[in-house]
C-alpha cells in the first residue's frame, strides 16, 4: 500500500501532463500550392515528357522518373517517405480514399492561408491582395498567451503575409518578402545584404533566403511557434515550368529535414518538438490545367497534410477513408500544446493525431475526424 499512492500519482502526473501537451514547440511549414498528385505519386508522367514544360526532359527523368510510383515519390520527397512516413502521418493521397481539402470555395492562397491560421473557412472574399485580415489567427492568439509571449515567429516567402496574420493589430512578428530582419546578429547582417542587393525583387522572395531568415532565428532564438511560409512552388507552376516546380519541391524537402535534424539535435527542442507541413490550395490534374487553381478549376481544393513529432502517431500514409478539412489545422496545432484555440469565429475541430497508446489518457484532447 506504501508504494502504490506514490506510483498512482506519478502515472496521474504523467498521463495528465502528456494528455494536456503532447509537444513543447510547434514548426508549421506550408508549400505553396504543391499538388498531392507530386507528394503521393512523385513527378507525373504527362507532365515530365512534356517539352513545352520541361526544359531538359532526359535530365529530369533522370532525376525524379521511375517505373514504381514508391520509388518515384521518394527520389522526388526523400524526407517525406523515408522519414515521415515511418515516423508520423501523411494525409492526403486521393486513391486511398484519404482526403484533405481546402473548406473555403475560393482556392487561391490568400483564403487558403486564412482558412489554415484561423480555423475558419470564412466566406468574405479576400483576394490576394495587401488586404488585413480582419479573422483572428493561431500564431496571433499563442503569442497573447502565458508562456508564449515573444515566442512565436513567422517568416514567410510571399509579401502579403503580414496582411493575412494581421500584423499590424498584434505583437505576432512576420517577416516576408524582402523585408529586412531587425536582428544584429551576423547571419542576418548578412542575409540584409544580399537582400539589399538583389535587383529582381518581387512579390514572392527565394525560399532560400526565407528558410535561411527562419532557420537563424530558430538557432538564435528559440521560439515555441514557428511558422515557415515557402512560395517558389506555386510561381513557378504558375508560369509553367515543372522541371523548377519539381526542383523547389525537392528544394523544401531538404530543407524540412535540415530543419528537422538541428531540431532533433539540439537540447531545447529535441523530442518535444512538432511539425505540421501543408498547402494552401491544389491545382488542376490535367496537362492543360495543371498551372492553375481556382473555385473554376477542378482540383485546386484538394491538399494535403504531414505531420511529424511528440503528439503523432507513426502511422506513416495514411489509408483510411476519410475526410479532413485545412480549417482543423489551426485547432490540432493548439491541442498538440494543449491549449484550445478560441476566436469570434467557429473553429475546425482538432484531427484525431495522438499515438494510439495515449488515446485513452488523452481524453482532453478532441479527437474528431469526419468520416466521409
Ligand atoms: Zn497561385
Amino acid at each position: 500500500m506504501k508504494l502504490l499512492i506514490p506510483v498512482i500519482f506519478i502515472f496521474i502526473i504523467s498521463s495528465t501532463s502528456f494528455a494536456q501537451s503532447p509537444a513543447k514547440n510547434i514548426v508549421i511549414i506550408t508549400i505553396d500550392g504543391t499538388r498531392w498528385q507530386e507528394i503521393f505519386r512523385g513527378a507525373d508522367s504527362a507532365l515530365l515528357h512534356n517539352s513545352s514544360y520541361v526544359k531538359d526532359t532526359s535530365l529530369m527523368l533522370q532525376q525524379y522518373w521511375h517505373s514504381d510510383a514508391g520509388e518515384r515519390r521518394r527520389r522526388l520527397l526523400p524526407f517525406f517517405w523515408q522519414v515521415i512516413a515511418q515516423q508520423g502521418q501523411l494525409l492526403g493521397n486521393r486513391e486511398l480514399g484519404n482526403d484533405v481539402n481546402v473548406a473555403n470555395l475560393y482556392k487561391i492562397s490568400y483564403p487558403g492561408y486564412s482558412e489554415i491560421f484561423t480555423g475558419y473557412a470564412d466566406k468574405l472574399f479576400i483576394p490576394n491582395l495587401a488586404i488585413n485580415n480582419p479573422r483572428s489567427n493561431i500564431l496571433q492568439w499563442l503569442n497573447n498567451q502565458p508562456g508564449y509571449q515573444g515566442k512565436v515567429a513567422a517568416f514567410c516567402s510571399w509579401r502579403v503575409f503580414p496582411f493575412i496574420l494581421d500584423e499590424k493589430s498584434g505583437q505576432l512578428p512576420v517577416n516576408a518578402g524582402y523585408e529586412a530582419l531587425d536582428d544584429d546578429d551576423s547571419t542576418s547582417i548578412l542575409i540584409n545584404e544580399v537582400q539589399h542587393n538583389m535587383d529582381d525583387k518581387n512579390n514572392t522572395r527565394h525560399d532560400m533566403l526565407t528558410y535561411e531568415c527562419a532557420k537563424n532565428y530558430l538557432q538564435q532564438k528559440h521560439p515555441r511557434v514557428m511558422y515557415l511560409g515557402l512560395g517558389e512552388t506555386d510561381e513557378f507552376a504558375h508560369h509553367g515550368d515543372y522541371d523548377t516546380y519539381l526542383q523547389k519541391i525537392h528544394q523544401a524537402d531538404a530543407m524540412i529535414a535540415e530543419l528537422w535534424y538541428f531540431v532533433q539535435t539540439d537540447p531545447f527542442y529535441k523530442n518535444n518538438t512538432t511539425f505540421i507541413i501543408t498547402t494552401d490550395h491544389g491545382r488542376g490534374s490535367r496537362v492543360g490545367n495543371w498551372k492553375s487553381h481556382g473555385f473554376w478549376i477542378k482540383g485546386s481544393g484538394q491538399t494535403w497534410l504531414a505531420m511529424l513529432g511528440p503528439g503523432v502517431a507513426a502511422e506513416g500514409e495514411s489509408k483510411s477513408n476519410q475526410q479532413v478539412y485545412q480549417k482543423q489545422v489551426a485547432a490540432t496545432v493548439a491541442a498538440l500544446l494543449g491549449v484550445q484555440f478560441t476566436a469570434r469565429h467557429h473553429i475546425g475541430q482538432p484531427l484525431a493525431i495522438v499515438p494510439v497508446k495515449e488515446k485513452e489518457a488523452a481524453c482532453e484532447i478532441p479527437a474528431v475526424i469526419v468520416s466521409r
